[in-house]
């Protein structure tokens, strides 16, 4: 069994597994021998969604899992997940198969910089992507998610000055359909950005009955094709609420592999990216294996922990999104 420090170093537990083993079923064993519940984002392989209790976009599963008695939550995803998930369940412990499994939209919005930024802005309401650190959340007045984010702002008086962050693209997006001047932080998703205007120009040509389903982190060129626009779970309904039979998805391509299984005799291309490359894998939600998910279960490492004092802060803007959603049946 490797070190504390060997764990934090090289992010997952390394430990030869016999290949005689059936990994879904040790998941299942264990999952039940130590009362845990796996989550799984949609991005995530697809062994790892067929293994999963729950399946979904980041809060909608850390909400789930604080309904459940659960000792143990493993969370199939990244680093901020998990840690919302904690915040969430302070009592409970958070597993990541991968420590190192981050974000390039968390990591572009360092919590000191943003202070700065926050400081420049005093009377601005602080709205923030879910998706970002706990202690950005921490510094945040209003949390917000894809598919809320338009309906928070526009919930907010007009003359409240607002600063957006971390999703530049989103707070984009958002800015142009509330018409709202956002001041917006520069951060971006780096599979988001990939998606190429030409090549998808080219493919609904060759495709002209196909729908194109974007999510909101992707760029301004790209949303102004699309038919649909929204989250991860927008996108897999509208999918399989829509006649259409072929659908160009421009978002992860994870999240295919739940819209085929609903969806067994429609269409799923995945979006063209700006270069050679015919996938958008998130590299980051890939270095999640069911190898590591098991050894994670087993050892009960690594741990995604998150201080009490940032946890207490971070929650208060989760549960004012919360009440507004509730009350505005976002
Ligand atoms: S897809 Fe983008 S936002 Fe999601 S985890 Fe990967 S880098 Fe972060």
């Amino acid at each position: 069994m490797d070190t504390f420090e060997e764990i934090n170093v090289k992010g997952f537990v390394e430990e030869e597994i016999d290949p005689s083993l059936d990994l879904f079923d040790e998941i299942k064993k264990l999952k039940k021998e130590k009362n845990a519940v796996i989550l799984a984002h949609y991005y995530q392989e697809p062994d790892i969604q067929d293994i999963a209790d729950y399946i979904g976009d980041s809060l909608g599963l850390s909400q789930q899992a604080a309904k459940t008695d659960a000792d143990i939550i493993v969370f199939a995803g990244v680093h901020f997940m998990a840690e919302t998930a904690k915040i969430l369940s302070p009592s409970k412990k958070v597993l990541l198969p991968d420590l190192k499994a981050g974000c390039s939209l968390a990591d572009s919005c360092p919590p000191h910089l943003f202070k700065k930024f926050k400081e420049k802005y005093p009377d601005h309401l602080v709205i923030t992507y879910v998706n970002c650190t706990a202690e950005l959340k921490a510094m945040s007045d209003i949390v917000c998610t894809s598919s809320n984010a338009v309906g928070i702002v526009e919930s907010l008086p007009k003359d409240q000055k607002i600063i957006f962050g971390p999703d530049k693209n989103l707070g984009a997006y958002v800015a142009k359909k509330t018409g709202r001047d956002l001041v917006l932080w520069n951060g971006a998703c780096m599979v988001h950005e990939i998606f190429s205007r030409e090549k998808i120009t080219r493919l609904k040509e060759r495709h002209p009955g196909a729908k194109l389903l974007a999510h909101p982190e992707c760029e301004d060129v790209i949303l102004q094709l699309a038919d649909y626009i929204g989250s991860t779970t927008g996108i897999l309904k509208y999918a399989t609420n829509n006649p259409a039979n072929e659908f160009i998805v421009a978002t992860e391509a994870g999240i295919l592999h739940q819209m085929q299984k609903e969806n067994p005799d429609k269409t799923f291309i995945p979006a063209p990216p700006n270069n050679n490359c015919a996938c958008n894998d998130c590299p980051h939600m890939k270095r999640n294996t069911l190898e590591k998910l098991y050894l994670c279960l087993k050892n009960g490492y690594p741990e995604v922990t998150v201080p009490m004092d940032i946890i207490e802060k971070a929650v208060k803007p989760i549960e004012r999104m919360l009440e507004i959603s509730a009350k505005l049946g976002l």
